[in-house]
């Protein structure tokens, strides 16, 4: 039984929207959504995949296969806009873009579907993806979520999707997206980039390690990101080259030949390894035991208002270095630090982080703000 089959029988339809062809006078400026997408054809039938469909592991009938999918991508940064592009460009029917932010001039390096316009207006990034994919493909539809993937609208955001695709920049998005697949038996694909170096790992939950079988616990300490290490964006377009190979894989029904290894690869030192991830490990916190903390909302730092600006992340297990943390945080703002306290300001935040891993941060009330500022700054 194909992947394809398994998913129509345990969630939702495949079948094409049946409003195809309602709204074929929609201004074509607006991005696209789902339920009232025009998706008429703009080319003659067969011309646009041609390509594609030469390729023997496709063909017309993984193409049909394609043109079904619907895959969400959480987070859509320079990975995820590599995947939805790639994605995009070879027919998959749906996609469902998830992010909260929005474009910045230091995003234009790498994040390859924003131009100098969608910075200049501070476009939602969803929204961004879902006209440029609009100018290059009509023919599918775009379902832009201007959301924070969180444990109260994971299933909301991610029900009636085949496949999800991690294009997020911190763990505690990962590992709720694994919580989730695992729960639901979706397949997902984790795929990460910072500075030069890029991993991925495809999870068929039953049949390959998930991501808690081979990180049963995110990264403590401080952690690389691309505002601390920076990043190449041929490290980027590289990882998303090889999971949105693997995820075509997975939709046209090739999952024999997928790759069943946590990969790795470092373009600038060409250092590249594989770690088996053919097997769930027996006794996993996710896959074995069955414990979903992070689809629970347990896994995460508590969160709270503190203050009339401010939120507290109760962070207590992330001893943190002030004095490397200076030199990281130094190109980002104003750092100061004692023994006992270190501040960042960053306009318009002020962070005060302390030696255990716990921060306030001033300037917003909103969790996912100061959430998505420490997963940029401290660690995720
Ligand atoms: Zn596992």
């Amino acid at each position: 039984m194909t992947y394809l089959a398994q998913e129509k029988q345990s969630t939702h339809s495949l079948e094409p929207e049946s409003s195809r062809d309602d709204s074929a006078d929609r201004d074509r400026s607006e991005p696209q959504t789902g339920d009232e997408a025009s998706h008429q054809r703009v080319f003659p039938e067969g011309d646009r995949y041609s390509r594609q469909v030469l390729f023997s592991g496709i063909g017309l009938e993984g193409q049909q296969k394609l043109g079904a999918a619907r895959v969400a991508i959480v987070g859509c940064g320079a990975t995820g806009s590599a995947l939805a592009g790639l994605l995009a460009r070879a027919g998959v029917g749906m996609l469902r873009i998830i992010d909260r932010d929005y474009v910045e001039p230091s995003n234009l390096q790498r994040q390859s579907l924003f131009d100098e316009r969608d910075a200049s207006e501070s476009l939602p990034k969803a929204i961004a993806a879902a006209r440029k994919i609009a100018a290059f493909n009509s023919e599918i539809a775009v379902e832009p979520r201007v959301d924070d993937l969180v444990p109260a609208n994971v299933e909301a955001l991610l029900e009636g999707t085949n496949l999800i695709l991690d294009g997020t920049d911190n763990f505690e998005t990962r590992y709720l997206i694994n919580d989730y697949a695992v729960a639901r038996s979706r397949s997902w694909i984790y795929s990460a980039a910072v500075g030069s170096y890029a991993v991925t790992l495809n999870v068929l939950p039953g049949q390959t390690a998930c991501l808690a079988c081979i990180f049963p616990d995110s990264p403590r300490g401080m952690v690389e990101t691309c505002e601390t290490s920076g990043i190449l964006n041929s490290a980027v377009n590289l990882v998303a080259s090889i999971t949105a190979t693997e995820a075509i894989k997975l939709l046209v029904g090739g999952a024999a030949s997928l790759r069943r290894t946590l990969l790795s690869f470092d373009v600038w030192t060409n250092e590249r390894s594989e770690i088996s991830a053919g097997k769930p490990r027996a006794g996993c916190r996710a896959c074995g035991e069955r414990d979903f903390v992070y689809l629970a909302g347990e896994g995460r730092p508590h969160i709270t208002l503190c203050g009339r600006n401010s939120v507290q992340i109760h962070e207590r297990q992330r001893p943190i270095d002030f004095a490397e943390m200076d030199r990281r945080l130094q190109p980002h703002g104003v750092v100061r630090h004692n023994g006992f306290v270190l501040k960042f300001w960053h306009e318009p935040y002020e962070m005060t982080l302390f030696p255990d891993g716990r921060a306030i941060i001033k300037g917003t009330t909103d969790a996912a703000v100061a959430r998505s500022l420490y997963a940029r700054y401290v660690g995720s």
